[in-house]
């Protein structure tokens, strides 16, 4: 099975080339490439029954002779076809020689999407077209679709898969009474429906089986950490110091009742003789950052190193100076630097001398506290901000810098208490479940661009009153997508709206990171009103004069990370408002969208999502980022995932044997996006 795709028929060097751009090298990595979805071929339906919004198939006659137009530099022929019920339109591009195939009166069925003319009729832009006796075949059955590269078909994908699946052969790391008690299907049968199934009782199955098995690898590998975890012993405890306390004490705000006692554990963890392993589990703004700044504080005041990794330059630097700004404030001692990877080679190296040397005793970064060949000397700390953004492994990577490393890490995926108790079995829990006092909910609206005046009208008055405001954008620049809005035109855009005392800039991750951090300097410093963003200031972000954003295109965006979007603002004493602005109307979307209209809380939209999406949605929007598995989903299989979680005990406690080199234990690099 590691064997090259090279392998199977018609494969050449060119088509190999393809493949590996959606890293398949192999044909087991073929065949773990699952379908993203199916085409249904059920049986036509009438003109009448044609439902715009939906791809469908229909039976009609071909009328009359087609016609062919240009237009935008291509071929466009339409056709008319019909049956007793009605008729419809139908389009193609670039197909000319469709011109000489339609026959007047010959009776086709065709699939695609319905659409509707101005005038009400049903119309469908490039079907697929298929003799009776075509569809026949296919009728009935479930055709996978494989997420594309350009020049690799679905059709030749589907070939591969199944001459793949042909020479392959897979034991079943289960015996058959394990299989029968936790009512899993066979994994070749598992396979072979889930890229060729007969129905939706057959993915079912399928998933239930595969997820099955992703989900044993990834806890039976979390809870042999925890093994090691436990035996993580620390030389020399911290003690608790005055200066934590004075910190608390001084703040301009009380810390919450779950603040405290979330303080309190990581204070008593750090004088243990065994390592901590602790997540802090908050929803976005419920005060994460300054239990960080705590645990750090209380390392350096124990003459010790601590470091924290954050996934964007723009966040850590955020956290640099909000760490600095403490500490000169305070007068606390602790010696805050900055590493990330954008910073040249000498900055860099005498950063890295400082940390070293010992100068330096808290160093905030981004990955590049993994990649730079840091030398620490004396690592008691590390905490990792927006965890779920890292996998797994760079934490340990991190821990693994010095001996007997703490670990702190903190993220804002909300997740049901038994399902937290499983996927993190290699930590400690604890949970934020208060959000500070002088905040007010976030007001909310979703809207369509009729309303975009009157939204503008709203910002300025905003600005005016001296808050700012952040816009969010799909979109760096004009793509391919139609409709879609982009930061750069949209910046221009709203400065001809705005009169010119409203100061607008632009931020995107493409920018040079020296360029990001002075627009982010300068917003943070109200130099700047609106900032016209991607969704590089999703996460951890923390402008409390923020108090509006507006999302364009709000339908293109998954529920979990519109509501991380939002976290920006809402974060200080101000009354906070958030205007999704859509860019398509259709019902479903505005359903989900008001989930967000509805509740602030992370975890009620979670769970909302998860029913919008509804059992039958078998491979819907994921929640954005977090704990990514390649089939299961963590809330729609919830059931699989407990019963993993017992097999991974029993195989722990040496109850139950598995090979694991079938199991994918050590073939498969488990570094899941996770926690
Ligand atoms: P998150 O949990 O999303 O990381 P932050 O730690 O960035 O949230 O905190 C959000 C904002 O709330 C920051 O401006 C922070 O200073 C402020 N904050 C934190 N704790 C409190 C509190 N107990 N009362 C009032 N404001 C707080
Ligand atoms: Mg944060």
């Amino acid at each position: 099975m590691q064997e090259s795709i090279r392998q199977l028929k018609g494969v050449g060097a060119k088509t190999a080339a393809l493949f590996s751009k959606l890293q398949i090298e192999t044909v087991d990595q073929l065949i773990r490439y699952y379908p993203r979805d199916y085409d249904h071929y059920e049986a036509p339906v009438p003109v009448q029954d044609l439902e715009p919004g939906k791809i469908q198939s229909v039976r009609a006659c071909v009328i009359g002779a087609p016609s062919t137009v240009r237009a935008r530099g291509m071929v466009i022929t339409h056709a008319n076809a019909g049956d007793v019920t009605g008729n419809l339109r139908l389009t193609w591009f670039r197909m000319p020689y469709l011109r000489s195939v339609l026959q007047p009166g010959v009776f086709r069925i065709f699939r695609g999407m319905v659409k509707r003319s101005a005038k009400g009729q049903p119309v469908m832009e490039h079907p697929r077209m298929f003799s009776e006796e075509e569809y026949g075949q296919l009728s009935g059955t479930w055709q996978p679709k494989y997420a594309l590269t350009a020049g690799l078909s679905n059709h030749l994908i589907q070939k591969c898969v199944r001459q793949a699946l042909l020479v392959s052969s897979f034991p079943d790391p289960y015996p058959p009474d394990l299989r029968k008690h936790y009512q899993l299907i066979g994994l070749t049968q598992a396979l072979e429906k889930i890229h060729f199934p007969a129905g939706a009782e057959d993915v079912k199955q399928a998933r239930r089986r595969l997820s099955f098995d992703e989900f044993l690898a990834f806890l039976v590998q979390i809870k042999r950490q925890k093994v090691k975890n436990d035996q993580v012993i620390v030389d020399r405890p911290m003690v608790p110091v005055s200066d934590t306390r004075r910190l608390i004490e001084s703040l301009p705000y009380e810390l919450t009742g779950a603040q405290q006692r979330v303080w309190g554990e990581i204070e008593s963890d750090l004088q243990r003789h065994v390592a901590m392993n602790r997540l802090i589990q908050g929803d976005v703004g419920s005060g994460k950052t300054i239990l960080a700044f705590l645990a750090l504080l209380m390392c350096s005041a124990n003459g010790r190193q601590g470091c924290l990794m954050a996934p964007t330059e723009v966040l850590a630097q955020q956290h640099y100076e909000s760490l600095r700004r403490l500490a000169q404030t305070y007068d606390l001692p602790i010696r805050p630097v900055l590493l990330t990877g954008s910073m040249t080679v000498r900055q860099k190296r005498e950063i890295r001398e400082q940390i070293a040397g010992g100068q330096a005793d808290v160093v905030l970064g981004t990955h590049a506290l993994i990649q730079e060949k840091v030398e620490y000397r004396n690592l008691a700390l590390v905490v990792t901000d927006e965890q779920h953004r890292f996998g797994v492994r760079q934490r340990e990577t991190l821990a693994g810098k010095g001996d007997g490393v703490h670990v702190l890490v903190m993220s804002a995926t909300p997740i049901p208490r038994t399902l937290a108790l499983v996927l993190y079995g290699d930590l400690q829990v604890s949970v934020l479940d208060e959000m500070p006092k002088n905040r007010l909910p976030i007001k909310n609206c979703v809207v369509d661009p009729s309303f975009r005046k009157k939204a503008y009208a709203f910002l300025q008055a905003q600005i005016e009153a001296g808050r700012q405001a952040y816009v969010i954008c799909p979109m760096v620049e004009e793509g391919e997508m139609e409709g879609v809005e982009n930061v750069l035109d949209y910046t221009q855009k709203l400065r001809s709206v705005f009169p010119d005392s409203i100061r607008i800039c632009a931020l995107h991750g493409k920018m040079r990171a020296a360029e990001k951090q002075q627009i982010m300097e300068d917003f943070a410093a109200r130099r700047v009103d609106i900032l016209v963003s991607t969704t590089v200031i999703e996460v951890g972000i923390d402008v409390p004069n923020a108090t509006v954003m507006l999302v364009e295109n709000a339908e293109r965006f998954g529920l979990a990370q519109l509501h991380q979007l939002r976290g920006r603002v809402g974060r200080g004493g101000q009354q906070s408002f958030c205007i999704f602005m859509t860019g398509d109307n259709s019902g479903q979307n505005n359903r989900r969208l008001d989930v967000l209209n509805r509740s602030n809380d992370g975890f009620f939209i979670a769970n909302e999502d998860l029913k919008l999406r509804g059992p039958g949605d078998l491979f819907g929007i994921r929640q954005s980022g977090a704990l990514e598995f390649s089939i299961g989903d963590i809330y729609q299989d919830s059931d699989v995932l407990l019963l993993a979680g017992e097999l991974a005990d029993r195989v722990l406690s040496g109850q139950v044997v598995l090979p694991e080199e079938e199991l994918g234990l050590f073939q498969r690099e488990i570094d899941y996006r996770t926690i």
